[in-house]
């Protein structure tokens, strides 16, 4: 039986006989997908967004009934198998939810859905769980919620809220988590919560006084554990709003009075070394639910500055590398809680080889029996092509490569200090050392790009797809609060758009550029995802 197994799909048709076929595209990952009779006439009832609480909220309107009503009929859908929603998973709470023998909690870290990544890339919290390890040495208990994973509505966070009596909430918000996050926020007041709700997170980092207006007590800035440490002790030593200590803690805006304030250090001095951080406790959440469970961050930081991203921003974005003995012992957790392929998401991995090679003699070494993956730069990648050898000779078999346009000019206008020829030969590397699969990242549609220079993009995606490459997602260009483009839109006469931080999810266009209009943009988009698409059916990937 064909099946509904997407949603926020944008291209579609409707066959004679009732069922359906769309494209579908994600992270620069395109689909066709039919559609059985049932899933096209949800499918076009929730013009194309198959999440569960927009279905609810569509079918309860139009039909004027309780949306109880909704819910309970899509669940006998899906028992009779008539339709598989794409996302819409029935296992609304944690397994523990009914667990009446829950004890209260003090601190409740809570993940936002985030809308832009399908289940299969539900990332692993890995900035979440540390924080509750930080908080949990400093002798706090602490309960996880995460959204996305279980598929919670704001509505069922207040009753998680109700049951453990947290004293302290956490948020953790990126850009297009916000608007998820906000209406956790609200439901909160409804039951009038009467602790500490402090929200971090990317997001917060750059909109500090948007998150303050939506009703966070606190905003904490940057890396987290530290001043989320200070902020737990501060409330659960009934010091009421010290002001002078709210000061010393650093990187925080807080209400005080009808006033926003923020304290007097912008830097957080107490981190000199990666491993001040802690590590993350994987043992908080049912790791088994993650589809990417092997998550682990080797090093902070990045030592670049690219014009479209927040990472040169953050407080926290020196390089800092962690002791390779610390990341041993942590892989050596992962594979005794089951996880066979350790995912490097540093942002700066191949930055210092002999770091690299130290690690992989030590995998070797110890004998884990793991394979890894990492994100490197391409410069990095082909500055010692043997690195990479030793890299696959330890397990290595993924390398995902930040490319970001196929033209020299646009690519140098993005202060990301690579080339094309440098993409070309970092792929050649990565594929003469065995990676199996090797990842691509390009994006359009920046300020400076025309359909031209766009073109030039998808072209040189599919030479690298000949070239050895396996897969190149694409994205479009988006204004992330923080980033240079955001912050000089003026000067860069980009007129933004749209609002709806949802929409900010790396495949909707939010901007017009001096060249393209933001519906140019996603029309180029869609054409180069499927010409990708057919160029990487052609050569069997
Ligand atoms: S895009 Fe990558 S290289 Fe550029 S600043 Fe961000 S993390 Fe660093």
């Amino acid at each position: 039986m064909n099946q509904v197994v997407t949603h926020n799909s944008r291209l579609w048709r409707r066959n004679h006989d009732g069922t359906g076929l769309v494209f579908t595209h994600r992270q620069g990952k395109a689909k066709f997908l039919h559609l059985n009779a049932p899933g096209i006439e949800i499918f076009t009832d929730c013009q194309g967004d198959l999440s569960k609480n927009n279905i609810v909220k569509k079918w309860s309107g139009a039909l004027q009934i309780d949306e109880r009503f909704v819910r309970e009929f899509l669940r006998q859908l899906q028992e009779q198998q008539a339709v598989t929603i794409g996302e819409l998973c029935l296992d609304h709470l944690p397994p523990n939810w009914e667990n009446e023998n829950q004890q209260t909690t003090d601190i409740l870290l809570i993940v936002p859905p985030n809308p832009f990544a399908s289940r299969e890339e539900i990332p692993l919290p890995l900035g979440v769980l540390m924080l509750a390890s930080a908080l949990k040495q400093v002798g706090f208990s602490v309960a996880l919620f995460d959204m996305f994973l279980h598929n919670l509505d704001p509505i069922e966070i207040v009753k998680a809220v109700k049951k453990y009596k947290p004293s302290i909430i956490g948020i953790s918000v990126i850009t297009a988590s916000a608007p998820s996050a906000y209406q956790v926020i609200k439901c909160l007041k409804t039951i009038d919560f009467a602790g500490l709700l402090i929200v971090g997170g990317i997001h917060a980092t750059h909109c500090p006084t948007e998150v303050l207006q939506q009703g966070a007590n606190v905003v904490v800035r940057g890396e987290g554990t530290y001043a989320l440490c200070q902020l737990a002790r501060l409330y659960f030593d009934n010091r009421a709003w010290d002001t002078s200590f709210l000061q010393s803690i650093p990187n925080i805006h807080y209400w005080h009075g009808d006033k926003i304030q923020k304290s007097l250090k912008a830097v957080n001095t107490s981190i000199s070394s990666a491993d001040d951080l802690p590590q993350p406790d994987r043992n908080i959440i049912d790791i088994n639910n993650y589809p990417q469970k092997g998550a682990i961050i080797s090093t902070f930081g990045c030592n670049r500055r690219c014009r479209f991203c927040t990472a040169r921003n953050h407080p926290l974005s020196s390089y800092l590398a962690r002791k390779p003995d610390r990341i041993i012992a942590e892989l050596h957790e992962m594979e005794r809680l089951g996880i066979c392929v350790g995912n490097f998401v540093d942002d700066s991995f191949l930055l210092d080889h002999q770091r690299v090679e130290t690690l992989c003699r030590m995998i070797l070494q110890t004998n884990l029996n793991m394979a890894f993956a990492c994100q490197a730069k391409v410069d990095d990648a082909c500055k010692n092509p043997s690195t990479l050898k030793k890299m696959v000779e330890a397990g290595f078999s993924a390398i995902e490569f930040g490319v970001e346009s196929g033209n020299q000019a646009v690519l140098r206008w993005t202060r990301k200090g690579i080339t094309l020829e440098q993409a070309a030969r970092a792929v050649d590397a990565a594929h003469n050392a065995g990676f199996q699969r090797i990842s691509c990242g390009m994006i359009i549609g920046y300020p400076i790009d025309t359909r031209e220079t766009i073109e030039d993009t998808i072209q040189f995606a599919i030479h690298l797809l000949s070239r050895g490459a396996h897969n190149i997602p694409l994205a479009i260009c988006t204004p992330f609060p923080g980033s240079d483009i955001a912050n000089n839109a003026d000067t860069y006469g980009i007129k933004i758009v749209c609002r709806d931080w949802s929409r900010y999810n790396f495949r909707e266009a939010v901007m017009d550029t001096p060249m393209l209009t933001h519906r140019e943009i996603e029309q180029l988009y869609l054409d180069g995802l499927y010409r990708i698409h057919c160029a990487s059916v052609r050569k069997g990937g």
